[in-house]
């Protein structure tokens, strides 16, 4: 029987891998339905080969111009729109399994809407979850989805857990979860340094190819405390029980210590068709494309404690998940916004985590968050502060 997909930001990093892994396996998965932002070139090729039911580009206008190519191609695929699109074609009844590979808030919804239509996801997406944490597991388990992490880090300690069922960490004898970091671009950059650096150099990662936020965020290491975030709740884990060891290799991809003793690691290459490959076939496995991992040519692994004077981004996100409440969505909306800033050569690669500081500092912490409604109202308010500040910058 084969698996009918939906994949949420095809035209992306983890989108284009997706498709990647299942051009290997036509037999056993069928792509029902893409979606994108604005890409309409991606998507309309991505359309010719895949020949999905749907389309959807979340912009309205993008969606007018892959309506009309489609049409001129005479493909029957049927576009659609918006949010409210991108939710449709993620709770379809004939779909079994949902990608989430959308960047950032913009995902939240979608990813919901697939939690409550009980889908198997495959969370790329970690934003969503950094935002409504309690409130999408509660979902997933309501709903009788099926949570399953794409991210590297995610999916390795995933493989390395006990057992899929028992998320009761404690009792499974876990000492600590060791999730691994490659350090990103400025791993050795002194201080200084750091303030002069160009969103060039910042999204040039040196082992894995990735979008731009990601990279940036890999940058400043707010990827790995948005990953500490991402873990405290996939796996009902405490924050000091997760420990963060810079491994510049990225071969191991992350890491479960018991208590007798035992230290259990996934290894392979870094690329991301491996945790994708593993998800979508889970608990099989399928070919995915990636190269064996040559243990003599890596040769040496080596492993670092994190600075987190040089990466004040990676005690903010340990910071907000202790403060509770409405804190992450805050730190998230204005890391988002701020990255967006330094990738438009609006502020320095530095300014970033003083601006999420100041958002924290400035958005009442203690606000109801227990529904959607009111995440995203927190949100707004984050981002509007945010944007003035950066505006007071200009
Ligand atoms: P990307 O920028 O390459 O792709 C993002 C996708 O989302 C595109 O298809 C884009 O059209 C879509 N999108 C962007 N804004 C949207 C909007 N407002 N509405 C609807 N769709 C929108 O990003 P990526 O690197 O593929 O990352 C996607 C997610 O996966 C992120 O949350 C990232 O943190 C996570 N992730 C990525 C990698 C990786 O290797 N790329 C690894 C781990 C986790
Ligand atoms: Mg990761």
């Amino acid at each position: 029987m084969s698996r009918v997909v939906t994949i949420l930001g095809s035209t992306g990093s983890i989108g284009k891998s997706t498709l990647d892994v299942i051009s290997r396996h036509t037999e056993q998965y069928e792509v029902r339905a893409l979606t994108a932002n604005s890409d309409v070139d991606t998507m309309a090729l991505q359309c010719q080969q895949w020949r999905p039911r749907y389309a959807v580009m979340c912009d309205e206008s993008a969606a007018q111009r892959l309506h009309d190519v489609l049409r001129q191609q005479g493909s029957d695929t049927q576009v659609l729109s918006g949010v409210q699109g991108l939710c449709q074609v993620a709770s379809l009844d004939d779909v079994d399994t949902v990608v989430a590979g959308i960047v950032g808030a913009a995902g939240l919804l979608p990813s919901l809407s697939a939690a409550k239509a009980g889908k198997r996801i495959l969370l790329a997406n970690k934003e969503a979850l950094v935002m409504s944490g309690q409130l999408f597991m509660d979902a997933v388990a309501k709903h009788h989805a099926e949570l399953l992490p794409v991210d590297s880090e995610h999916n390795a300690i995933f493989q390395c857990l006990p057992s899929v069922s028992d998320r009761a960490i404690n009792k499974s004898g876990i000492n600590k979860i060791l999730l691994t970091a490659s350090g990103g671009p400025f791993r050795t950059f002194t201080k200084e340094q750091l303030a002069m650096v160009t969103p060039k150099q910042a999204i040039n990662h040196p082992n894995w190819d990735m979008g731009p936020k990601i990279s940036v965020d890999s940058a400043t290491m707010m990827n790995k405390g948005l990953e500490v975030i991402e873990a405290h709740w996939l796996f009902a884990v405490a924050v000091d029980d997760i420990e963060v060891i810079v491994h510049p290799q990225s071969v191991i991809h992350s890491m479960v210590s018991y208590a007798d003793g035992s230290v259990l690691a996934q290894l392979g290459n870094p690329d991301m068709r491996t945790p994708i490959a593993h998800a979508l076939a889970f608990p099989d496995r399928i070919f995915s494309g990636v190269e064996p991992l040559d243990i003599f040519e890596v040769a040496k692994l080596e492993f670092e404690k994190p600075d987190f004077q040089r990466f004040p981004c990676l005690s903010l996100c340990y910071e907000a998940i202790r403060m509770g409440g409405a804190a992450s969505i805050v730190l998230n909306a204005a890391n988002e916004i701020a990255v967006a800033a330094f990738l438009d050569n609006k502020i320095a690669y530095t300014d970033i985590s003083v601006l999420i500081e100041q958002t924290l500092e400035n958005v009442a912490i203690d606000q109801d968050v227990s529904t959607i409604e009111h995440i995203l109202v927190v949100d707004h308010q984050a981002r509007d502060i945010v944007n003035q500040y950066i505006a007071r910058k200009q």
